[in-house]
């Protein structure tokens, strides 16, 4: 068995872990930051491929908004009912951008590990990492295995950045989200000549509480999927694979034929754990920092791995680091958790058809409403107030 250290170790190295990286050696490039992944990149991930303005942002904040450089942008949103009536809006802006992309997260997160790399990270694919002793010791003692042997590794801080599964919230003791706040889901590749306009959710009657999508990568090619509440998808008889083709037949698309597909769960936000664990902390997926209306987490689990990172090598620098990530569960939970709160909220809304029916009428006729839902799915919305509903209840009649 091998034996290393580091200052910082990040395990998984999707856009959480990458981010995390980027960032502790943009602020500290004397620390040694390693990063853990089990699997060989390049590598697949089940997801709708959709960067949101919030992801164009932290690309920036990175200085890596080359990883989208010459990729065909999104500028608007569209909307579909349960009755088909459609409204389309603009993304809202997060930062300077108010733009998204639709980028196959094989070449994404190949592309975000590599800048990652570039920055002076340590990167070590196909290293799985299987124990975690005491969180609270300085250094935190973990052991990998993978296609280069086992390792102990020393790190005086870890920021887990290792998914839906990860192994690190298992070994902490921090519980998965039950089923009422996971979801599942299904994504595959689509061509058609001439490609699709816009990015699209479809709320449609045939398939609630599943929603789908339809997310335009380039001028043929698109991401399709569909998302259901675990909960609600084990009350009801279909197949992942049975709602996708009933999704592409009931939006008028049942001529495409879904290739690649894939199906994976997403852990919702409506139940976000405790984030800090002495020396380690949890981001992203690990940390159930997923979006729960639209199953966004790309942008939310980089800004976290961020955040954590900053603050991490920030108080490993000062010599002040009895707690590398203090504060940073109160910052998260700040920044995005009426967000969270309220997309939670219109989730269960846009679950009733008839609700969802009555919301794009009201939009159809106040534009301010179209923005405020998209800011809820794409952005960093929070105006799910009382006010908003009742203007869909008076502007939403037929
Ligand atoms: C079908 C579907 C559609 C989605 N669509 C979108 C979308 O369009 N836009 C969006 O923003 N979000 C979407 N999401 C959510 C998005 O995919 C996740 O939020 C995002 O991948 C989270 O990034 P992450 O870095 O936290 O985790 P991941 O991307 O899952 O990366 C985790 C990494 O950790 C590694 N790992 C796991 N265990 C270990 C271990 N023990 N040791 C070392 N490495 C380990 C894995 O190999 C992996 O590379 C979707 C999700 C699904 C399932």
């Amino acid at each position: 068995m091998s034996v290393r250290a580091c200052d910082l170790l990040v395990v998984g190295g999707g856009p959480a872990g990458a981010a995390a990286a980027i960032a502790a050696r943009r602020a500290a490039p004397e620390l040694e930051t390693l990063v853990l992944d089990r699997q060989a990149f390049p590598r697949d991930k089940a997801c709708g491929d959709g960067l949101g303005p919030g992801v164009v942002a932290r690309l920036a904040d990175l200085g890596a908004g080359d990883v989208v450089r010459g990729r065909r942008p999104v500028e608007r949103l569209k909307i579909v009912a349960p009755s088909g009536a459609a409204v389309v809006g603009a993304l809202p802006a997060i930062g300077d951008s108010a733009r998204g992309y639709v980028v196959p997260r094989s070449e994404f997160d190949d592309a975000l590990l590599s800048r990652a790399r570039d920055a002076g990270a340590q990167v070590l694919t196909e290293s799985r990492l299987e124990g975690l002793a005491s969180p609270d010791a300085d250094p935190v003692r973990v052991t990998s295995s993978g296609s280069n042997g086992s390792a102990s590794i020393e790190a005086r801080a870890v920021i887990a950045a290792d998914g839906a599964r990860s192994d690190v919230r298992r070994l902490l003791g921090v519980a998965y989200n039950d089923s009422a706040h996971t979801g599942v889901a299904i994504r595959a590749y689509v061509q058609r000549p001439g490609g699709f306009e816009h990015m699209a959710f479809y709320f449609k009657r045939e398939l609630l509480p599943a929603y789908g999508w339809i997310f335009p990568i380039d001028e043929q090619a698109a991401n399709v999927g569909v998302m259901i509440d675990a909960a609600r998808f084990r009350r009801q008889r279909r197949s992942l694979p049975e709602l996708l083709r009933g999704f592409l037949q009931s939006s008028g698309h049942e001529n495409l034929e879904p290739r690649r597909s894939r199906t994976y769960m997403l852990p919702l936000a409506s139940d976000v754990p405790p984030l800090v664990h002495g020396r380690v902390a949890l981001v992203g997926d690990a940390a159930s920092m997923i979006n729960p209306f639209s199953g966004e987490g790309i942008a939310y689990g980089m800004a976290a791995g961020i955040e954590a990172a900053t603050r991490a090598v920030r108080a490993l620098r000062s010599g002040a680091d009895g707690r590398p990530f203090e504060g940073f569960d109160g910052w998260f939970r700040q920044r995005f958790g009426e967000h969270f709160q309220a997309s939670a909220r219109a989730k269960r809304l846009a679950q009733r058809a008839w609700i969802a029916d009555f919301g794009v009428r009201a939009a159809r006729r106040r534009p301010e409403l179209v923005r405020e839902g998209i800011e809820l799915l794409v952005g960093e919305g929070t105006a799910l107030s009382w006010r908003s509903l009742a203007r869909v209840l008076v502007h939403g009649r037929a």
